[in-house]
């Protein structure tokens, strides 16, 4: 965890940087263009497009009170605190280690948050929003630059917002590949007797990745690309006829979707993680699968991309992966993984992964 130094020291800190960067070249400016909390508690982002943003969360402790910070590729150039009004005590900009940018908002004590259920949605390319807080609590807007797109692109961004209320995952546009040309093997992990993972309240492994596999397989073949299912419901399929499947298919890649269960169930333990078995094909799946799961699922972290040696993906011919879409011990996952709409948002990421391959692969 950063500790961010003093004000007093900060200060000093600030002049040495500002300084500082008036002299030495900057390698990458910060992603992060514009922001505002608005009266209503909504933190919009403007970025540069496509950032890869990472959210978290921390609860209050002996120095600090609750805070929310983002973090963004591309280096700040003048760290800076802004006193903060009403339930916010203060928002920092800070550079936690080089080549990043970070946003902190600082909440006074007895602020009443409820962090479980805060989203960070993508508008588009650039634009991001999260609501924080109630308005019940009086708050005075706060930002720096304009988050809104600018004029001439109000039409588009009408057409955007429309777009928006018909499909909420607009900000995962699926690429587009060859039509008829792919073929891709989908594994939804466990089944029948094997329930996989059981989480927090019973929530089952099996049922979970079943229904996200169903959702991918959709997206996928809309885009032309032909996929099979291991298992379409609730059926015991051992590991060997699952490789078979795959193996008698011509099938370009092979991708196995799971859940995870922590030992102990410990609430604490979150994260995402894709492993892959051998070659760069596998690797390439992994890491842009890997990487669109974590932007639906903010604040979870990365677990990264490993190289792992199970059964399903050990013995399949074709690039295979298998994809951990977060723990159904955990307190954070297990309860966005309850809910359909967090299903279908990695169910989207997913399928955007892997067109994202094949489109480079081909
Ligand atoms: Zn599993």
């Amino acid at each position: 965890m950063i500790k961010f130094l003093d004000n007093k020291l900060f200060r000093y800190l600030f002049v040495f940087l500002f300084l500082n960067s008036s002299v030495l070249p900057v390698e990458s400016s910060s992603a992060l263009a514009a922001w505002a909390i608005n009266s209503k508690g909504v933190l919009e982002l403007r970025t540069k497009p496509n950032a890869n943003l990472k959210a978290y969360f921390q609860k209050a402790n002996q120095t600090y009170g609750d805070r929310f910070w983002v973090d963004f590729p591309g280096e700040l150039k003048n760290p800076r605190i802004l006193k903060g009004n009403g339930p916010i005590k203060e928002i920092r900009l800070g550079k936690p280690n080089k080549g990043k940018t970070r946003l902190v908002i600082e909440f006074k004590e007895d602020t009443y948050l409820k962090p479980l259920t805060w989203q960070m949605v993508g508008l588009d390319q650039n634009r991001w929003r999260i609501k924080l807080f109630n308005p019940k609590y009086f708050f005075k807007k706060i930002g720096e630059g304009t988050v809104e797109k600018k004029r001439e692109n109000i039409k588009a961004n009408q057409k955007n917002l429309i777009h928006k209320k018909k499909n909420n995952y607009g900000y995962l546009k699926l690429p587009e590949v060859k039509r008829n040309k792919f073929e891709v093997v989908i594994d939804p992990g466990h089944g029948g007797p094997d329930p996989g993972a059981i989480g927090i309240g019973g929530i089952r492994e099996t049922d979970v990745v079943l229904e996200v596999s169903k959702i991918v397989k959709n997206l996928l073949s809309e885009k032309g690309v032909k996929v099979s299912l291991t298992r379409a419901n609730d059926v015991d399929l051992d590991l060997s006829p699952r490789v078979s499947i795959a193996n008698n298919t011509d099938a370009d890649i092979f991708v196995s979707i799971h859940a995870n269960a922590s030992r102990g169930k410990r609430r604490d333990i979150n994260g995402l993680e894709t492993f892959y078995y051998r070659g760069w094909k596998g690797r390439l799946l992994a890491k842009r699968i890997q990487k669109q799961i974590l932007r639906v699922s903010p604040g979870s972290p990365d677990r990264g991309v490993k190289q792992g040696r199970f059964y399903v993906i050990k013995n399949t011919r074709m690039p295979a992966v298998l994809v951990e879409i977060g723990f159904l011990t955990g307190r954070l996952d297990a309860r966005r993984l309850e809910k359909i709409t967090h299903r279908k948002r990695l169910a989207y990421a997913i399928a955007k992964g892997i067109l994202e391959y094949l489109d480079k692969v081909g």
